[in-house]
């Protein structure tokens, strides 16, 4: 199957083929990427019909639970759903290992939604390989709610806040007590807080913390939008607030798309996402290099004991490279 008549059924909205696509750009072979390459540029010029959602928080904050109580509540209003969810294997969330079926059972047989588990692996923290590009795929084959789950490990944040329409932070209720500290820079980053498991012994502490939230947040926020984060209470469990997260979602993306800044966001997307595909692409395409390989093999022993220098071992491997 050619890319093009891939993209074709893509746009059909046809799952087989969007499930095909999103295995080619993930794939790693050279002459996989070509394809997927191909495959992309037949969908760029998708409209904007859908709004990325990237979903950010500490292991156990309820990400997948409320992403289940959310995504049940788009498809119920026929908005179809789709979910880019961490790969259970690759989580590390006390240690209990669960598929995605069993993670989201209702919103996975559901006909309207699409859950795409996928492997945060390597050398990215929170945030799998080819998210943005599985975002393109998804936009044009009708999706127009896509949420993106990544799991809190600091770096991640700011990754995902740079591929997503908006930015949402999922917050347990006694996260005020952290508040002060490592949160901050990943706060500010948020156009929407969520408290969840605000329900019983918890209500309290939650509303506690939405407080403190809402007192630092016109000290923490520079966006030049001009929104204003929110700040939501929620129950996932007992889906309480949801409906109020997907209000919030909505109002945002026809206010960005009204002012032109949904656009220009994923504009300035554009740049960052050349660079990171130069970068991935030059590190693999070095990395794969047999003479590399090899070179590496006799320098990194002296670099090791200390009879070479980094920097000089370094330079002697790139000068390999491109002097050919
Ligand atoms: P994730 O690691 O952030 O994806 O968190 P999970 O969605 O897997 O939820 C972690 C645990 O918290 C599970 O046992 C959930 O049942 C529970 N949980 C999720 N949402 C709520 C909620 O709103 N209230 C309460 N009390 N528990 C919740």
């Amino acid at each position: 199957m050619t890319p093009e008549s891939l993209a074709e059924g893509i746009r059909r909205g046809e799952r087989r083929a969007l499930a095909k696509g999103i295995t080619l750009i993930e794939s790693s072979r050279p002459e996989d990427e070509l394809l997927a390459a191909r495959l992309l540029d037949g969908l760029s010029h998708t409209e904007m019909r859908g709004i990325r959602v990237g979903i950010s928080g500490p292991p156990g904050a309820g990400k997948s639970t409320l992403i289940e109580s959310l995504g049940m509540l788009a498809v119920g209003k026929g908005v179809p759903t789709a979910v880019l969810a961490i790969d259970p294997s690759s989580r590390r969330s006390g240690g209990s290992i669960l598929g995605d079926k069993t993670r989201m059972p209702r919103l996975s047989a559901h006909p309207l939604a699409f859950i795409r588990p996928t492997a945060t692996g390597g050398a990215t923290g929170g945030v799998a390989r080819r998210t943005r590009e599985s975002m393109v795929l998804l936009e044009a084959a009708g999706f127009e709610l896509i949420l993106v789950e990544t799991v809190g490990v600091g770096q991640s944040e700011t990754e995902v806040h740079g591929m997503v329409d908006l930015f949402m932070l999922v917050l347990l209720p006694n996260a005020g007590d952290e508040l002060q500290g490592i949160k901050r820079g990943i706060m500010e980053l948020a156009e929407l807080l969520v408290i969840n498991k605000a329900d019983g012994p918890f209500r309290h502490a939650a509303e506690t913390t939405a407080a403190q939230v809402c007192s630092a947040l016109p000290l923490l926020h520079h966006d030049v939008t001009g929104w204003m984060p929110r700040v939501l209470l929620t129950s996932a469990q007992e889906e309480q607030g949801i409906e109020a997260v997907y209000e919030t979602i909505q109002a945002f993306r026809q206010r960005a798309m009204e002012n032109g800044e949904l656009k220009q966001r994923r504009l300035r997307q554009a740049t960052p996402w050349m660079w990171e595909r130069v970068h991935d692409g030059l590190r693999r395409r070095f990395l794969a290099d047999p003479t590399i390989r090899r070179l590496v093999g006799e320098l990194e022993p002296g670099v090791e004991n200390g009879t070479l220098g980094a920097v000089a071992a370094a330079e002697r491997l790139l000068q390999h490279f491109f002097g050919r």
